[in-house]
């Protein structure tokens, strides 16, 4: 079923790169001469025409995870900017008090990125992963470019001790993705019609893209519950946490340093309260359940 899913699910996303390539390439060449609220508009005004995509309601029979758990739940950071590195401290400290831990994917080129910044994540039990390399939306331009620069994203995957990638913007080519030097990739949303590609994987599960695990991210992301949406409270992300839950799948969440002010860090504190309560939910780095997920290969491989 999954597989069958999944293989659907992937040939559409494939044509929708192929449709909005040139869009997007136009659009990131072009964009720092249109005024963002004009652009916010417009990605507003289309996403409205998209909601009304269907969505499939699978649930997988097996239980995928461990030690008889219900549930994966899975904690993610995108820094965009200097202004994210200095929230970094508030976060590991607010998610360390509640028992959680997370990934932060930072940018190599974009800002410094200091290495005792990384040492001092990893020693706390935090993992580090890949976010890109300049983010600015042409990682996927042409071969030429996607190979030059894959290879410098391996020297610091290497550097840091990475095997997660997060491509910037959830811009995604499936079949090159297949090709990265990294155990997981999580750059699918399940489902996001306010990504500049609208669309997803339609998948709440793990599977396997050629050797790589992808980790689909499944819960609204901040920026857009936040900013496009406008919304003063986390109902949304609790609403698909429950529903991820009874499914067996794995809520994944990005939060943005860069976004966090006084009111949302305690919408996320709120919510990382109420996830604790449910005992029967596996809380891991990324890592863990890629290495997981691994083991179980062959039921995932599409
Ligand atoms: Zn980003």
């Amino acid at each position: 079923m999954r597989k069958m899913l999944g293989e659907k699910i992937m040939e559409k996303e494939t044509e929708r790169w192929r449709k909005r390539r040139k869009y997007l390439l136009a659009y990131y060449t072009f964009r720092k001469y249109f005024p963002t609220p004009l652009l916010s508009f417009l990605r507003r005004y289309r996403t409205r025409k998209k909601w009304r995509e269907e969505y499939p309601d699978v649930k997988v029979k097996e239980n995928l995870w461990p030690d008889g758990t219900s549930s994966a739940f899975v904690l993610t950071h995108d820094v965009e900017s200097l202004s994210g590195v200095k929230m970094i401290d508030k976060i590991v400290k607010l998610e360390k008090d509640l028992g959680f831990r997370s990934s932060f994917n930072f940018v190599p080129e974009r800002y410094p990125v200091p290495q005792g910044l990384i040492d001092d994540l990893k020693s706390e039990g935090f993992e580090v992963g890949v976010h890109g390399l300049k983010h600015d939306g042409l990682l996927f331009l042409s071969r030429i470019v996607f190979e030059r620069r894959m290879e410098k994203i391996r020297k610091y995957k290497e550097k840091w001790g990475a095997v997660g990638f997060r491509s910037p913007s959830t811009i995604r080519n499936p079949e090159w993705i297949k090709e990265i030097p990294f155990l997981y990739d999580s750059s699918f949303p399940d489902w996001d019609p306010l990504e500049p590609i609208p669309g997803g994987c339609m998948s709440i599960y793990p599977f396997m893209l050629g050797n790589v695990v992808e980790l689909p991210i499944t819960l609204m992301q901040d920026h857009h519950l936040f900013i496009y949406l406008g919304r003063k409270d986390n109902e949304p992300w609790k609403r698909k946490f429950e529903w991820i839950r009874e499914r067996g799948g794995m809520s994944l969440l990005i939060v943005h340093p860069d976004y966090m002010n006084e009111e949302r860090l305690g919408l996320y504190r709120d919510f990382l309260e109420y996830v604790k309560e449910y005992k029967d939910v596996w809380h891991a780095l990324p890592r863990k359940i890629a290495e997981w997920m691994i083991g179980k290969e062959s039921t995932l491989k599409i």
